[in-house]
């Protein structure tokens, strides 16, 4: 994996490079990034739901 995948070393987050978004898992970044990009600006509910709020 390249290190297109933020990860977070304070709250061991990461972040989905498409939309922003911080998940406690990498698989949930992925699947939000995955997601975001074929669907951009309509990020999935079930996804999102389980994203970490960064503010
Ligand atoms: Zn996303």
């Amino acid at each position: 994996m390249p290190s297109y995948w933020e990860r977070m070393p304070a709250k061991n987050l990461f972040a989905c490079p498409e939309c922003g978004l911080f998940y406690p898992v990498e698989a949930l970044a992925k699947k939000c990034a995955a997601w975001c990009r074929v669907h951009p600006g309509t990020c999935d509910p079930g996804i999102i739901g389980q994203a970490v709020k960064k503010r």
